[in-house]
């Protein structure tokens, strides 16, 4: 049950609304370990199982509302994955104040900027993008406690490996990378 996994009641109470009833597989095995003391993590399972809300529900219990500078940072493939991510993230969030923006190639930079400046808690971002905006000096990672890497393994295949290093290379030692 969802119930027994310490999510916060906020995120307890979205998920009932989503219908969420009974946790799968890999958030039964994965979530606990997330949710409990700090530690990297690497998580596998196919595509459909989940993995979203896995790493997605103890990510949002964990983020502190009320921060301007980002504490968590979801690096995926795609700008597709990325708005799906965000939607996901968003609803489990829904009576938490958190800001959750995302920042993708091939729309508006200046757009971006704008709004994390307003302040953000998470952001969920492809690689090359989030790398011009720390070169823009417009992104700080200095309070990042948490990185995610989804579906990793295809990031490695499509050739992000330099620009996921320098990324990770601007947080703080003492994060967590799952
Ligand atoms: P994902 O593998 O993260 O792409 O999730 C696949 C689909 O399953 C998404 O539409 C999720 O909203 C849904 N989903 C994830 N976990 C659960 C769950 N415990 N109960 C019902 N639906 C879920």
């Amino acid at each position: 049950m969802f119930k027994e996994f310490g999510l916060k009641s906020e995120v307890l109470k979205s998920l009932e609304e989503m219908g969420f009833e009974v946790p799968t597989p890999i958030q039964q095995e994965s979530i606990p370990h997330l949710m409990g003391e700090i530690s990297d993590f690497v998580g596998l399972a196919q595509t459909g199982t989940g993995k979203t809300a896995t790493f997605g529900l103890p990510l949002v219990s964990k983020v502190k509302p009320g921060e301007k500078l980002p504490q968590a940072l979801i690096i995926c493939p795609t700008r597709e994955l990325c708005l799906q991510i965000t939607k996901d993230i968003q609803n489990y969030a829904k009576y938490l104040k958190l800001n959750i923006i995302s920042v993708y190639g091939g729309s508006d930079i200046r757009r971006q900027i704008t709004d994390i400046k307003k302040g953000v808690s998470i952001i969920i971002a492809t690689p090359g993008r989030l790398v011009d905006l720390i070169n823009r000096k417009a992104v700080l990672l200095s309070n990042i406690e948490c990185v995610v890497l989804d579906e990793a393994d295809e990031m490695l295949n499509m050739g992000f490996k330099e620009d996921i290093d320098s990324i990770l290379d601007k947080t703080p030692d003492f994060k967590n990378v799952w």
